[in-house]
């Protein structure tokens, strides 16, 4: 049986927060895909095609297989219609844990068949947000640290740093 993991999220952009997921959710399953949720009214700094792209990438660079997709409906659904069994989402703090239970709940009522599973992200990149990434990188600041270089340089040609 193939195992399959559902890992979604806006990743506007892929931070080494996402990264460090990746890597650990590449060692649970035997096929990893990745769901780029797409919010209608939402304007994301990179679009889905310049988000899979930087996903791609990466995850090449570091020698994980990966699948990109985009989203619009429930996750439970989008993991299903994946073949996934799995369903990984990162936890940085005890305010992820709070809502993430929440969510596991409710998706696991609504999808018996999909496990949630929960990765603790790394203390190097905790404190990492793909939205403090944005706003820095905006200011001008160097977000090199937070990053994979691929990203780096795509926010620099996208914000004319
Ligand atoms: P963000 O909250 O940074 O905008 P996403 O909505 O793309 O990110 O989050 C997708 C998933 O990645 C979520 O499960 C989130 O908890 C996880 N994640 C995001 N940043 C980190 C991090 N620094 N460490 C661990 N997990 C993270």
């Amino acid at each position: 049986m193939t195992r399959i993991a559902y890992y979604p999220g806006s990743f506007d952009p892929l931070t080494n927060g996402h990264l460090d997921i990746l890597k650990q959710a590449a060692t649970l399953a035997d096929k990893l895909v990745i769901g780029i949720g797409i919010h209608p009214g939402k304007t994301p700094l990179f679009s889905f095609e310049e988000r899979a792209g930087l996903i791609e990438t990466v995850a090449s660079d570091h020698e994980i297989d990966v699948t990109v997709e985009s989203f619009d409906n429930l996750v439970v659904d989008a993991a299903q219609a994946a073949g996934a069994t799995l369903l990984i989402r990162g936890l940085r703090d005890g305010t992820d844990l709070d809502y993430e239970m929440q969510m596991a709940g409710m998706n696991g009522t609504m999808s018996p068949d999909l496990t949630t599973v929960f990765l603790p992200a790394s203390p190097m990149v905790r404190a990492i947000t793909a939205t403090l990434v944005r706003q820095i990188a905006k200011m001008g600041g160097d977000v090199s640290p937070f990053v994979p270089p691929a990203v780096d340089e795509a926010l620099k040609q996208k914000l004319g740093h």
